[in-house]
């Protein structure tokens, strides 16, 4: 059992900067939680709080409903991984994975059969007698896995584990952490800036911003219920579509318009909508949701200008301009655009976001 809880954690660092305003966190046994965000957003703070490598401010850590604030980070029964590995240089693999249960006094026996256990699982078997320098990146980040894997932690941590690793390592490492996660079935906290990352590999996600959590919810939650605007355009690649736009009434149907922009959103939107009439709002819809016709639909169009065509062989994304926004679209390989030309899409009504402007919370957002 590891059940870790963030309740009301605050982290003011000397000369003032507040990394992390007021996180709450209730990460169940066996998950795996993602902490996301762009640089500086206060994820590593928060996972280095967990760790006990930083002070809590204010708030209460609880590990498995135990007060931890104050318990050194040898005492809490975490383990961590760090983006630039730490491995000692001059000890080899064996060693670098046995040091952290001889300094606590293990048997010999023990230690060597938890580094087995932990090398066979990391496949590292033959690397054992080899020295760091002698290991490629990925290599050494399964060493750095392994080494936490010897302690049987309660609970993994991991900072940026894949940041220094090419992006096809990356994917391959990625893919070896979520398998770990399924065998060990532990609970792990992984912090990144990679949304990509945090999608495919997370059961929970985390959405960080200047310090102050945004939503937190599965992969599949955020993506289709963005909390805000800032969730929004985090969360997915190519970003969600933002385009500013205003509320109006025509022929007793709520539209929005905007500078090549017209669509009849439909009845479940109405009503949530009314408040906003002759308001701007901010208008979303995801690259996959637009839809390239021929025949422009009076009822539902944006009709922009493709400026670049990026070819990737399974899909194609279209950047486009109006006079207010830019915008893209993910379309079939086969299509045939000219930058230059004047392209309408329809959007996919059941896919549509709206935000508020002033502080760019999404109008139709539901808590569960
Ligand atoms: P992230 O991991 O999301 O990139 P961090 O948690 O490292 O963000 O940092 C959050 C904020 O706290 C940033 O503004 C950063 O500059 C600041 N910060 C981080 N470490 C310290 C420190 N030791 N002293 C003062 N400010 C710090």
């Amino acid at each position: 059992m590891a059940e870790v809880i963030l309740k009301n954690i605050c982290k003011v660092y000397d000369g003032g900067v507040k990394a992390v305003d007021n996180a709450n966190i209730h990460i169940n046994d066996k998950e795996f939680v993602v902490l996301v965000g762009p640089s500086g957003c206060g994820k590593s703070t928060t996972l280095r709080m967990v760790a006990g490598l930083e002070d809590i401010t204010d708030g209460d850590l609880l590990i498995d409903g135990k007060r931890v604030n104050d318990e050194a980070p040898k005492d809490r029964d975490i383990a961590m991984v760090f983006q630039n590995y730490a491995l000692y240089p001059h000890m080899t693999v064996y060693d670098n994975m046995a040091f952290g249960l001889k300094i606590r006094k293990y048997a010999k026996d023990e230690i060597e059969t938890r580094v087995n256990e932990a090398a066979r699982i990391l496949d590292i078997e033959e690397l054992l007698s080899r020295k760091p320098k002698a290991l490629s990146g990925g290599q050494r980040q399964r060493v750095a896995v392994g080494r936490a894997i010897v302690r049987k932690p309660k609970v993994f941590l991991f900072d940026e584990p894949l940041s220094n690793l090419d992006a096809k390592l990356r994917v391959q490492m990625r893919a070896e952490i979520s398998g770990l996660h399924a065998k060990l079935q532990a609970t792990m906290i992984y912090v990144t800036h990679d949304q990509v990352e945090a999608m495919t590999m997370g059961d929970k996600i985390v959405v960080m911003k200047n310090g102050v959590i945004q939503q937190i919810g599965t992969p599949l939650k955020l993506y289709n219920e963005p909390i805000n605007r800032f969730v929004a355009g985090f969360i997915g690649s190519p970003p969600m579509n933002i385009l500013t736009a205003k509320i109006v009434e025509e022929n007793g149907s709520i539209v929005v318009k905007g500078a090549g922009v017209s669509v009849v959103p439909g009845k479940e939107y109405e009503e949530g909508l009314k408040p906003y009439v002759g308001k701007e709002i901010f208008f979303g819809v995801r690259p996959e949701d637009l839809e390239e016709v021929r025949k422009v639909d009076p009822n539902n169009f944006i009709t922009a200008n493709v400026d670049v065509i990026e070819p990737l062989g399974a899909e194609t994304h279209v950047w486009l301009s109006t006079a207010e926004s830019t915008l893209i679209a993910r379309t079939a390989p086969s299509s045939d655009f000219k930058v230059g030309d004047e392209i309408s899409f329809t959007c996919n009504l059941s896919k549509i976001h709206f935000f508020e402007m002033e502080n760019e919370r999404s109008i139709f957002f539901k808590e569960d």
